[in-house]
């Protein structure tokens, strides 16, 4: 592929030439998570598939604009609740003590991870006047109605004119507009039930609210990307990426608000990651096949036979395709963490390794060690394939240790393809596959963070009078030598 980024664009189904709009410039826009629990390890991956993707594209050299929303309002249950609202009446919290609670635990647990902050982090809630004003322009153009106060956008006008609905998630037309699909009490407002809501008039009791043109109300879900992604990155812009659960319909629906506001399409290059599975079924809290960040870490769940280190999770993230399922087991993660130490122990020989002498012919190892350094980068091109290019970087692996053992002679290779492997070979750990070193020190920070996040926990579990797990990890803590304190100014803790 001689260094041309190719990635799979979901909207056509194809592997395109990645060719940006401004040449040298990336705007990508990725779908953040609803901050009304903790963030689980499915969305981890999502978070952590296009931290890769961002960090390949910088290590191209292009100077990309990642933006990464934070969605803290419209976002409904299956029975029509806002999910934020539920959430903290549930813990007798002011809805934006609750957003603040898990943005801080969701930031937390992005650099626990070791992934590189978006560039901009817009929310929901600071961008009602945009999205009232988006939500105007569509009615102007004819692609929404107003009733009863709620706006709801008018799929069968949209697909009369564009011929487009339905294209990015493949679903038929037909099935679309006799499906019931949007989680609305108030379906019978609608003119076609495939129509949605872009702004929702607010009931008595419902709190987050705010005044509009057609009601006191609150924007519908799918609104708040389609005007945070363009007020940030152009009416149309590279890169917008989510899990493949997004397709449809917050996707279908941003597409559709978009054109039907602007008259443009606004993505060139749909990227969707797959879902994380354990023990081959859907990681889902329902029905208990689930593991949290923090369970994998310490190993306190029945699905892991001890505690696996975030970065050994990173590394068994990336030894699948962010387009294929993964699959979370005990046996996966054991295997994970071998192979990251054995990666991270080249690394820090490498680190130390000085070439002797100044010997600069080259042999057929040169060759073939150049032959490796490329694949690692044709494997990124070819829609980052990480799985790929892990399993070259350890063919490396296997030429550094032979350095190191004496197994192989200095002198085979030249001095030239000594410092390029040094070079591509650390670049590639470090700020493409984003590893961190676990020693001690970082370790310490680490180890912190996850008490702390511990405390949040069980301050979580007591609020809701949920005294087992407030007391199951206050015990297992102290089986772990911390001390936990519960004071006037919170929970505070220290080594026993
Ligand atoms: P949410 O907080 O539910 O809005 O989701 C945030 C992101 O996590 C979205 O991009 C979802 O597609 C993604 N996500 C949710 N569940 C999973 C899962 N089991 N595996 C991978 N990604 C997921
Ligand atoms: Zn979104």
């Amino acid at each position: 592929m001689e260094n041309k980024l190719y990635v799979y664009n979901s909207k056509t189904g194809k592997k395109e030439l990645f060719e940006p709009i401004n040449p040298g410039h990336v705007g990508m826009y990725v779908c953040g998570p609803t901050v009304y629990n903790e963030v689980h390890l499915g969305n981890v991956r999502t978070f952590v598939s296009f931290d890769i993707i961002y960090r390949y594209l910088k290590y191209l050299g292009y100077k990309v604009r990642y933006v990464r929303n934070i969605t803290d309002v419209g976002h409904l249950t299956e029975s029509g609740e806002d999910k934020v609202l539920k959430r903290a009446k549930l813990e007798q919290l002011e809805p934006m003590e609750l957003v603040q609670k898990y943005t801080n635990m969701f930031h937390e647990m992005m650099s626990i991870f070791n992934t590189l902050n978006p560039d901009i982090e817009p929310r929901a809630t600071g961008h009602l006047i945009e999205q009232m004003e988006m939500v105007q322009e569509i009615l102007d153009n004819g692609y929404a109605y107003e009733q009863n106060g709620s706006v709801y956008f008018d799929t069968l006008k949209f697909n009369k004119d564009y011929k487009s609905y339905g294209k990015l998630s493949g679903r038929k037309i037909d099935e679309l507009f006799t499906e019931t699909r949007d989680n609305l009490k108030n379906q019978d407002e609608k003119r076609h039930a495939s129509d949605f809501a872009i702004w929702m008039k607010a009931s008595d009791e419902h709190i987050m609210k705010w005044n509009s043109p057609w009601s006191v109300g609150f924007p519908g879900w799918h609104l708040e990307c389609s005007v945070m992604s363009t007020k940030y990155l152009g009416e149309t812009f590279d890169i917008h990426g989510g899990g493949n659960d997004l397709k449809f319909p917050h996707h279908e629906n941003e597409i559709a608000q978009n054109i039907g506001a602007r008259g443009v399409e606004p993505v060139k290059y749909w990227l969707h990651s797959n879902m994380l599975l354990m023990n081959g079924r859907k990681m889902s809290k329902s029905d208990g096949n689930t593991i949290s960040p923090y369970e994998l870490f310490t190993g306190n769940s029945e699905h892991v036979s001890k505690g696996y280190s975030p970065m050994a999770v990173r590394f068994f993230m990336l030894q699948s395709h962010y387009r294929s399922t993964l699959d979370l087991t005990d046996q996966a993660m054991q295997a994970a963490e071998k192979g990251y130490k054995k990666l991270m122990d080249a690394a820090q020989v490498v680190e130390n390794m000085q070439y002797p002498g100044n010997n600069n012919n080259t042999t057929d190892i040169d060759e073939k060690i150049l032959t490796i350094l490329s694949a690692m980068e044709n494997d990124m091109n070819d829609d980052f394939n990480t799985p790929k290019a892990l399993a070259d970087t350890f063919e490396l692996v296997n030429y550094i240790n032979k350095l190191k053992d004496g197994h192989l002679n200095f002198k085979e290779i030249s001095i030239d393809t000594f410092n390029k492997i040094k070079d591509t070979f650390l670049k590639f750990i470090y700020e493409v596959f984003g590893f961190r070193k676990e020693t001690a020190g970082e370790d310490n920070a680490m180890f912190e963070g996850m008490i702390e996040l511990l405390i949040s926990i069980r301050n979580e579990a007591r609020a809701n009078k949920d005294w087992a797990t407030s007391d199951l990890i206050r015990d297992k803590l102290k089986e772990l030598g911390i001390q936990l304190k519960d004071g006037k100014d919170g929970t505070g803790w220290s080594k026993i």
